[in-house]
């Protein structure tokens, strides 16, 4: 296999699952994703990371996993865009909280490399679907100091500080490394993020695993949080956009990656040029991706890797389809 192959492929990937403590059963009975657990907290959609690889399901790379196959086949398939990234750069995630996660926080890059050994993590959540009333932590509602955070995680007060915000279907939340942060029971959602699993975990609702409390994380917590009061109104970065046979929703870009919401009624014309791949995860309803003289299907719950300079690909069908590139 040389490596003008895979640039004419696109991959349908199986995510890994985690059985975290939090998660539900919607991710294999509502999106059909494969798993021999009882609950599926996450489903990594694309991911990289050691923690937890993609298998590809189509074509002749069959059964090995995504990276195996982009390490072999070299890096010009990510696209020009990831070139500065020494490994994979994104990690996409859909997570089921059947129950509340951890209030948490992330580091940026500059002490992530240097306490971690690996990135920071800045993430986006696309709230995917979610009961009447669910909400998120997202920062404080108002300035503390570091004095006051400290105390607040000591004293077990921390949530009369924290910034509840209601989410509903649709809604988009950029998180920047910093930010502290929790999905809140209820709440499907679909997690573009930095590839890196360096988590800080502040506050466990008093929750034991296996009779013991999980380990929390204050110092570096302490560290990296940042203690300004945000806003928070989910709404998508840009306007809908109506094209042929879709339409078109830019929900958040920055500099490590631009997602998309492509709401497709008929058909969607659509490039991957050599800049970026194209990650594309259903999110409702059923489709079929056409491209040179290959197809491959796009149903809720399916992942795709466009590989970068495939050139044209159309979807067919009416589809709910999760655009990310870097
Ligand atoms: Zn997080």
């Amino acid at each position: 296999m040389n490596k003008g192959d895979i640039k004419m492929k696109i991959l349908k990937l199986t995510p890994p699952t985690k059985d975290y403590i939090w998660g539900g059963t919607r991710l294999s009975k509502e999106y059909g994703i494969l798993s021999f657990e009882d609950r599926q907290a996450e489903a990594w959609m694309l991911s990289c990371h050691e923690a937890g690889h993609c298998v590809i399901e189509n074509g002749p790379f069959k059964g090995r996993t995504l990276s195996d196959v982009l390490s072999a086949e070299g890096k010009g398939y990510l696209g020009k865009n990831c070139e500065r990234f020494e490994s994979f750069p994104i990690l996409i995630k859909l997570i089921d909280a059947l129950d509340n996660l951890s209030v948490q926080v992330h580091p940026d890059d500059a002490y992530a490399l240097e306490n971690e050994g690996e990135y920071g993590k800045t993430e986006a959540w696309y709230i995917v679907d979610c009961d009447e009333d669910a909400e998120i932590i997202y920062g404080f509602k108002k300035d503390i100091d570091g004095d006051t955070f400290r105390k607040s995680i000591e004293e077990n007060t921390l949530l009369e500080y924290v910034n509840r915000v209601k989410v509903k279907k649709g809604d988009i939340f950029f998180i920047e490394a910093g930010t502290l942060h929790a999905i809140c029971k209820g709440i499907l959602l679909a997690e573009v993020q930095q590839n890196s699993n360096t988590t800080y975990r502040v506050y466990d609702y008093g929750r034991l695993q296996n009779g013991k409390p999980r380990e929390l994380h204050i110092e570096k917590a302490l560290d990296v949080t940042s203690t300004k009061a945000i806003d928070a109104s989910g709404k998508p970065q840009g306007e809908t956009e109506k094209k042929d046979g879709y339409s078109e929703t830019l929900l958040t870009s920055c500099d490590l990656f631009t997602v998309k919401r492509l709401d497709v009624e008929e058909r969607a014309k659509l490039c991957a040029d050599e800049s970026s791949f194209v990650s594309l995860v259903a999110l409702e309803g059923n489709g079929v991706v056409m491209y040179a003289d290959s197809c491959v299907t796009l149903y809720k719950g399916d992942s795709l890797f466009v590989p970068a300079g495939l050139g044209e690909f159309e979807i067919l069908g009416e589809v709910t389809v999760l655009e990310t590139r870097v």
